[in-house]
């Protein structure tokens, strides 16, 4: 191959994001310096974080450069090494971007046995996302048999796996989703005890319902009125794991009336990066593996066509148009 495809960012987007902040670019193919191995990706990985880095404000991570192929989680083949851990044929996790193939020097780049957990399951449930479910129940959550654990975009790629994991704590399940179709899904096939659709407009009430001994535990994945609603509900001591808060990411007011229940509730709420945590993710990602290699952890995808299909993916993805880990598939 001589040439490849890439999609750069083209402009920094201002509220919603539009396809006309990405440009599709061909490059020629690199070639190869000692060190370094030629991947061709498979599937890429689409993630909020990544609305975060399109834009220019105070962040935990330096923005994505303009012009530049836009970042994002892998997993592909390789299909050239000069590098002595990599070889022809290997599968492998990385963080190479949208683009049909890069080079790497083995920097964030892993091999992964796919013989039991299939390739794709790397970008969700045994990737990124699942680590931050494992990553906030164990180290911030630490919910006991009993308690009444909830969680927010509870039918995507971290909440489907939080709510999956804190039942097998024993622990009653809650979820929030948006739609009867999602909520059908995280309360039948994902096995929560209950799920609330925030559409239906009563999620107050709902949650009142579904939490009858009070919240003993939120993982809060989308913030504003969803959680300001989930405030009132907390018992003493209440643990938060705050990993994300999408409603706000294109802009939308996030501000919050029940405030007072973190002294209320004596709450502690911390907000946590996965990837700062990377002492954790042996560990995590191998319980993680053998749940999904052993049927125990379910996860959804939805699988966008082709490179050209990324933007438009992307822009779903901030829309609730995702069901489950949303991937693009390329080749
Ligand atoms: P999902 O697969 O859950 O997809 C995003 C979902 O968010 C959508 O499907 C939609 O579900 C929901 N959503 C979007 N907009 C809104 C809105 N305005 N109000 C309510 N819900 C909305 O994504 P992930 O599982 O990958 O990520 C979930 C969260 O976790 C994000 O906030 C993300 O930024 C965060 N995250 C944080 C990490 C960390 O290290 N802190 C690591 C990984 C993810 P629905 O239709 O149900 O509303």
């Amino acid at each position: 191959m001589t040439s490849y495809q890439r999609i750069v960012l083209a402009a920094r987007p201002r509220g919603e994001v539009k396809a006309s902040d990405f440009r599709l670019e061909t490059v020629a193919a690199p070639e190869l310096a000692d060190g370094q191995v030629l991947v061709r990706n498979d599937y890429l990985s689409l993630d909020p974080y990544m609305r975060g880095r399109m834009s220019e404000a105070k962040s935990y991570a330096a923005p994505q450069a303009l012009n530049e192929t836009m970042i994002g989680g892998t997993v592909g083949q390789v299909v050239a090494s000069r590098h002595p851990k990599f070889a022809v044929g290997d599968a492998v996790v990385g963080v190479l971007g949208w683009a049909e193939m890069a080079v790497s020097d083995g920097t964030m780049l892993r091999k992964v046995d796919t013989s039991r957990v299939p390739l794709s399951a790397y970008l969700g449930a045994v990737g990124m996302p699942g680590m931050a479910a494992w990553y906030g129940l164990n180290q911030i959550m630490h919910p006991k048999a009993g308690e009444t654990v909830v969680v927010t975009a509870a039918s995507g790629a971290v909440g489907s796996v939080v709510g999956q994991l804190a039942k097998l704590r024993g622990c009653r399940v809650v979820g929030v989703a948006g739609g009867p179709q999602k909520c059908a899904y995280v309360a039948d096939e994902l096995g929560f005890d209950a799920c609330i659709d925030y559409q239906a407009g009563n999620v107050a009430a709902d949650l009142a319902a579904a939490t009858p001994h009070g919240i003993d535990a939120i993982f809060e994945n989308v913030g504003g009125p969803i959680f300001d609603a989930a405030l009132p509900r907390t018992n003493a001591f209440g643990r938060v794991a705050l990993c994300g808060l999408i409603a706000g990411y294109n802009g939308a007011d996030m501000s919050i009336k029940n405030f007072r229940f973190l002294l209320t509730s004596r709450l502690t709420l911390r907000g946590f990066i996965v990837t700062e945590h990377m002492e954790y993710w042996p560990q995590g990602l191998s319980e993680l593996g053998l749940l999904v290699a052993g049927g125990k952890l379910r996860y959804r995808e939805t699988i966008a066509s082709g490179l050209a299909a990324a933007p438009g993916a992307f822009i779903g993805l901030l829309q609730g148009k995702n069901f489950g880990k949303q991937l693009v598939k390329l080749g």
